[in-house]
């Protein structure tokens, strides 16, 4: 077994593309999963969790009733351990390639990256009868401390495939950051989820990851539970903070940050704290920022880089009734 700093190293020196194509010949009737990871350089673990998954299909030699394709994001950023090169490339996937059509050819990095994740979704796509059975799942992780959790497009079947997880959902991000690869898929008849397994350097990030990921085939049918139980792994220490935070969240405020410089998050907050309405969250430029909503905080800011301040979650109807 690789200790953790050198498969994070491995990451940086051996990601290709194509993570991986399981079995190498396309069941064109079978089910296609899709899983992106390294959409942000800086967050190895989920390249990490599809080579392991890859593995150890090829060491079980399973028959799979389904198409497993991992596709690496940000092949230079992953390289350098940085977020991005020129621009977020999970901010660019539903632009088509403005970039180009602005007369500057290749200007943005990050332009050639999307480039080549779609051609390897189309050229895997063609070789499926129809567009039935397509789902996908996008494999990040966070900058700060947080238990793992889902986030979804506002669409009735994703939430519906997501909430089979046993993670916190949150639903509806898109309508505040378009364009990620998530929201690409989706477009394009896709069903999935993202998914955030904790820290970018925790080694319990990939363990949820590769968990995800069994689960997610379990689901669809394309493996059987008794072929690959032993590949999963316990997470113990993980699930009564999963429990306790479980249920399906809906994104209600975004604080715009128009100075990140001035903007100082209250500390101590993490995904998922329990807020009130009138209670002091941040302050931006000296002057304090309340809570407009009871509810849960999101993604809170705490580098000097973004313009989401944070966001602020609350329980769905749906979520309450069950
Ligand atoms: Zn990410």
């Amino acid at each position: 077994m690789l200790d953790h700093k050198l498969e994070m190293d491995l990451v940086k020196s051996h990601t290709k593309r194509e993570i991986g194509l399981y079995p190498t010949q396309i069941k064109p009737d079978a089910p296609l999963l899709v899983v992106g990871a390294g959409i942000h350089g800086n967050e190895p673990s989920g390249v990490i969790a599809l080579k392991k998954v890859f593995a150890e299909l090829e060491r079980l030699d399973v028959a799979m009733n389904g198409n497993l394709l991992g596709i690496a994001g940000n092949l230079m950023a992953l390289r350098t351990g940085e977020r991005y090169i020129d621009r977020d490339l999970n901010r660019i996937f539903l632009e088509n390639g403005n970039s180009i059509e602005s007369g500057q050819p290749y200007f943005i990095h990050e332009e050639l990256e999307r480039r080549e994740i779609v051609q390897m979704i189309e050229k895997v796509e063609n070789q499926k009868n129809g567009s039935k059975n397509l789902y996908f799942l996008d494999l990040h992780s966070t900058s700060s401390d947080s238990i793992p959790y889902i986030s979804v497009n506002r669409k009735t079947s994703n939430t519906e495939f997501a909430t089979k997880m046993k993670l916190p959902v949150v639903v509806g991000i898109e309508e505040f950051i378009p364009g990620h690869f998530d929201h690409f898929l989706t477009e394009r008849g896709y069903v999935g989820f993202t998914v955030e397994g904790g820290q970018h350097l925790d080694p319990n990030s990939i363990t949820t990851h590769i968990n995800t990921i069994f689960h997610t085939m379990i689901t669809l049918g394309m493996l059987n539970l008794k072929d690959v139980s032993a590949s999963i792994f316990p997470m113990k220490e993980l699930i009564p903070a999963i429990q306790k935070q479980k249920a399906i969240y809906e994104v209600v405020f975004r604080q715009d940050i128009q100075d990140v410089a001035t903007f100082v998050m209250k500390s101590g907050f993490k995904n998922f704290t329990k807020i009130e309405k009138g209670e002091l969250l941040a302050h931006s430029d000296g002057k304090p920022i309340i809570s407009p909503f009871s509810g849960y905080i999101f993604m809170p800011l705490y580098q000097k880089a973004g313009k989401d301040g944070f966001y602020i979650v609350k329980k769905t109807e749906a979520d309450n009734a069950s």
